[in-house]
């Protein structure tokens, strides 16, 4: 049976979650949030994620820079740690690289994430090197969380309200600018991602019940936190932080900016819920409420022009190539 039969990427890993066991007491948390959760000590729990770049998958040496593909290769798993409501600590990085690769490749890659791990004081403390067709860069990520501030999707309440931070679909506009050989504001974004690991922390110190990053954009994102936390949402389509910028972009581009945002992915910022007695101190931060979470029954439902449309999933990476 092909990936796509049983309903792409996230029925896979729903397949290997159910025949995957978890043998220590020390793994709190397996498969199915942005980290893995491990027993670490008193005041902290050990995160653990990883994440690959393929190329002509997921960067392609026409848009990006080598030094630009190392910088997103530490962001996108600083952004996982951020999810969790962590910091992160240690990196191991693996490379897949084609026989005739020019040295300078790795040394520019280096760059970028060397500068990262300066931003993140993050050390890289091993990694892998093999050959291959196409250039494969994988990075695993060690990170801390303090008891207190872990984050987890599972624990969305009914009554919390639904937000994201910053603005969305700012990367998806960026690479259909790419694509099509056209310029905007959304290009830079989506070639150089960061995530908002500071916002983060300042988000699980307020209190957050539940969090998750947007790495396939915020339908899918606000999808897992309801899979996860047994409970239902209603996203409001008004509601969702669109900036000038994006909107100027998908004008060029003659597409609609809210599928960017619902669908498009990689934008990683934070969507989060939290109890409406934290909207005062919230309102204050770069986030905007965006819904509300309800009963299971309900569904995840997008409300726009005073309807209620089953909201669509995200990206999902078997169904399309992404550059
Ligand atoms: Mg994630």
């Amino acid at each position: 049976m092909k990936i796509k039969q049983i309903g792409g990427e996230f029925a896979l890993i729903g397949k290997i979650r159910k025949n995957t066991r978890l043998y220590s007491k020390d793994a709190i948390v397996g498969i199915g949030d942005d980290a893995a959760v491990l027993k670490y000590d008193k005041k902290n729990f050990l995160l653990f994620t990883t994440d690959m770049l393929v190329e002509n998958d997921h960067f392609s040496l026409k848009y990006s820079t080598p030094c630009q593909i190392g910088m997103k290769a530490m962001e996108q798993n600083v952004s996982d740690i951020a999810a969790m409501g962590g910091l992160p600590k240690h990196a191991v990085v693996s490379l897949a690289l084609p026989n005739d690769i020019d040295v300078g490749f790795v040394d520019n890659l280096y760059k970028g994430i060397n500068e990262k791990c300066k931003r993140y004081k993050i050390s890289v403390v091993g990694g892998n090197i093999t050959h291959s067709k196409e250039i494969v860069i994988n990075v695993s990520m060690l990170g801390l969380a303090e008891k207190k501030y872990l984050a987890l999707r599972s624990k969305a309440k009914i009554g919390d309200l639904i937000f994201c931070s910053g603005d969305v679909g700012k990367s998806a506009a960026g690479l259909e600018l790419l694509r099509n050989g056209m310029k905007g504001g959304s290009v830079k974004p989506h070639l150089e991602p960061k995530s908002r690991l500071e916002l983060a922390r300042k988000l699980v110190k307020t209190g957050v019940n539940s969090m998750i990053d947007v790495s396939d954009g915020v339908a899918s994102e606000v999808r897992h936190i309801c899979s996860e936390s047994k409970v239902g949402a209603l996203i409001y389509a008004d509601r969702l932080p669109i900036s000038k910028t994006t909107a100027d972009d998908s004008k060029k581009l003659k597409k609609n900016a809210l599928d960017f945002a619902l669908y498009g992915g990689e934008d990683f910022e934070l969507v989060f819920t939290a109890s409406k007695n934290k909207l005062k101190q919230l309102k204050k931060m770069d986030v905007s409420a965006i819904g509300e979470i309800v009963g299971k029954k309900n569904g995840v439902k997008l409300v726009k022009d005073n309807k209620k449309l089953s909201l669509g999933s995200g990206f999902d990476h078997f169904k399309r190539l992404r550059v």
